[in-house]
């Protein structure tokens, strides 16, 4: 085995990614899937690109449905993966949505939705699946999806819901390590900047003029150099690694 195979490799590990039918998740999932994890994609519709893309080059992949809005949901779907594959090892906690409006445009349906799906929907499954990882004695990874919008606000669009909800993210994410770390169940996050996905693909060209001269890099990053973070806190590279938030966004937090 090789030196990168021992730190990295995620062979015999059970990953879920929740919202891996498109965007970040398909991407992540197909790195995991390469590192060796036998991946399982969690959404509401389906993951049929994911999961032939994965087959495809010789990897493990399957789909669950549920809702992570719905704990009866999240449940269900846990229960059959251990049913299936017996364990659960990472968890890369990744759907979300997200509305430009305006607060006065918006509606407490709208926030109640972005903060339910982006923060509620993580800490259900989060809990859910640590307590899997507690009961079978297993020191698990989970990996929230933050965005740089919680640690600033983005502009010209307005997004309070969303970037309220990446902010309790983060939080959430250093108080389940401090709460989970004598379990040996790591968690951390991970806040990307604009990165090119169907999320942000098809917004107005002139919102991404705005954004380009706020970005030292001056471009959009990729989902493909997402992975490489996710891997490192997805394996044993960073068992000494919990409570931390990653950035990766080209420097727009820097300023
Ligand atoms: P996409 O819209 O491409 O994908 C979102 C995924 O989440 C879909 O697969 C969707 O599947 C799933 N999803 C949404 N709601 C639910 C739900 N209630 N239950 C289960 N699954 C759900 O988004 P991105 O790939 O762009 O974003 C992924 C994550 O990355 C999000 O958390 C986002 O906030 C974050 N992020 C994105 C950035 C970007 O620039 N793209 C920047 C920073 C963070 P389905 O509809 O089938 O349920």
């Amino acid at each position: 085995m090789s030196y990168l195979d021992e730190i990295f490799g995620l062979a015999g590990k059970v990953a879920i990614v929740t919202g891996g039918g498109r965007g970040i998740g398909q991407t992540v999932a197909i790195g995991l899937a390469k590192a060796g994890a036998e991946v399982v994609v969690i959404a509401r519709s389906n993951a049929d690109e994911t999961i032939s893309k994965i087959t495809g080059e010789g990897g493990k992949c399957c789909f669950v449905r549920a809702d992570v809005t719905k704990e009866a949901e999240v449940d269900a779907a846990l229960a059959e993966i251990m049913q299936k594959s017996g364990r659960i090892d990472v968890v890369f906690n990744n759907a979300g949505i997200c509305k430009h409006q305006s607060t006065f445009e918006a509606c407490v349906a709208d926030w109640r939705e972005v903060i339910d799906t982006n923060l509620t929907g993580e800490y259900i499954m989060a809990r859910a699946a640590a307590k899997i990882m507690v009961e079978n004695g297993i020191h698990g990874s989970i990996i929230n999806m933050a965005s740089m919008s919680g640690t600033i606000a983005n502009i010209p669009q307005w997004q309070c819901s969303y970037n309220a909800s990446k902010a309790g993210v983060i939080h959430m994410t250093r108080s389940l390590a401090l709460e989970w770390a004598k379990y040996g169940i790591r968690v951390n996050s991970l806040s990307p900047g604009y990165i090119a996905t169907p999320m942000s693909v098809d917004t107005p060209q002139e919102l991404k003029d705005a954004w380009m001269p706020l970005i030292p890099m001056h471009r959009m990053g990729t989902p493909e150099e997402l992975v490489p973070a996710v891997l490192y806190l997805a394996s044993s590279a960073s068992g000494y690694t919990t409570g931390s938030d990653i950035i990766v966004d080209g420097a727009y937090t820097c300023f």
